[in-house]
């Protein structure tokens, strides 16, 4: 945890609360299909949705439909896929898949096969190439995801913790806790968004310039966060904690 920051204050019920999935409410595995939901964490994130009055969202890189089979049986507000999804009256919108990510996904699988662990994922408009099991992977996929822009005009690559996105344009995290903060339950509450990767910092920036403030999980620095928690476990203990004041 990086020294110069302190730990988040407890959770108070005016708060709206936006929490990363992957390295923030669970522990990282190999591959994003191992990780591991403790029922716990789904009655804590069940009674705190309760007490915030319905202002708590999960934000996550994976879809709506992976959240949701996550998380089961709960159906929480939510922005997947980078913000590229959202949770709308129940209906989940998404935007078009462009022909030429078909090719771009076939190449990259036959790549990733050269190097076991190495991992495709297909999500939709967006492709992730993961090495968190091949770091040896690491270099190639990178040049792969570089060439493969030239086939996806308007879209750019996001890094993120042993994984590289090919994702259009215009949708972020930040955006996407913006645009909720304009809702009910969400709308005059305090934004705290709550996350461990490159792909928060746009969040953590958009929830300061909203009155309230981001949680870093782990050591990375920079970041605009202006409070951090060591680890997926400390995230976890201090929801619980949570529960009692709020
Ligand atoms: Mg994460």
């Amino acid at each position: 945890m990086p020294a110069h920051l302190p730990a988040p204050p407890a959770i108070t019920p005016d708060w709206a609360l936006f929490l990363d999935v992957d390295g923030t409410l669970l522990d990282f595995a190999d591959a994003p299909g191992d990780v591991l939901v403790q029922p716990e964490l789904i009655d804590v994130l069940a009674v705190l949705h309760g007490r915030l009055d319905g202002a708590l969202a999960l934000v996550s890189g994976r879809t709506l439909v992976q959240l949701d089979e996550l998380f089961a049986p709960l159906h929480l507000p939510a922005a997947g896929l980078h913000g590229l999804e959202r949770r709308d009256d129940g209906h989940i919108s998404r935007d078009a898949r462009p022909p030429a990510l078909d090719g771009v996904l076939a190449a990259a699988r036959s790549l990733a096969a050269k190097f076991p662990g190495a991992r495709i994922e297909d999500k939709g408009v967006a492709v992730a190439l993961h090495w968190r099991g091949a770091p040896a992977a690491e270099e190639p996929l990178r040049e792969f995801a570089s060439s493969a822009l030239i086939d996806l005009p308007g879209y750019h690559l996001q890094p993120g913790n042993n994984v590289l996105e090919l994702r259009p344009d215009g949708a972020h995290k930040g955006e996407a806790v913006v645009d909720l903060l304009a809702l009910p339950p969400f709308k005059g509450r305090r934004p705290v968004f709550v996350g461990d990767d490159l792909t928060d910092e746009h969040a953590f920036t958009a929830v300061a310039s909203h009155g309230g403030f981001g949680v870093l999980v782990g050591p990375r620095q920079p970041t605009a966060a202006r409070y951090a928690l060591h680890d997926p476990a400390a995230v976890r203990a201090w929801l619980e904690e949570g529960l009692s004041l709020a």
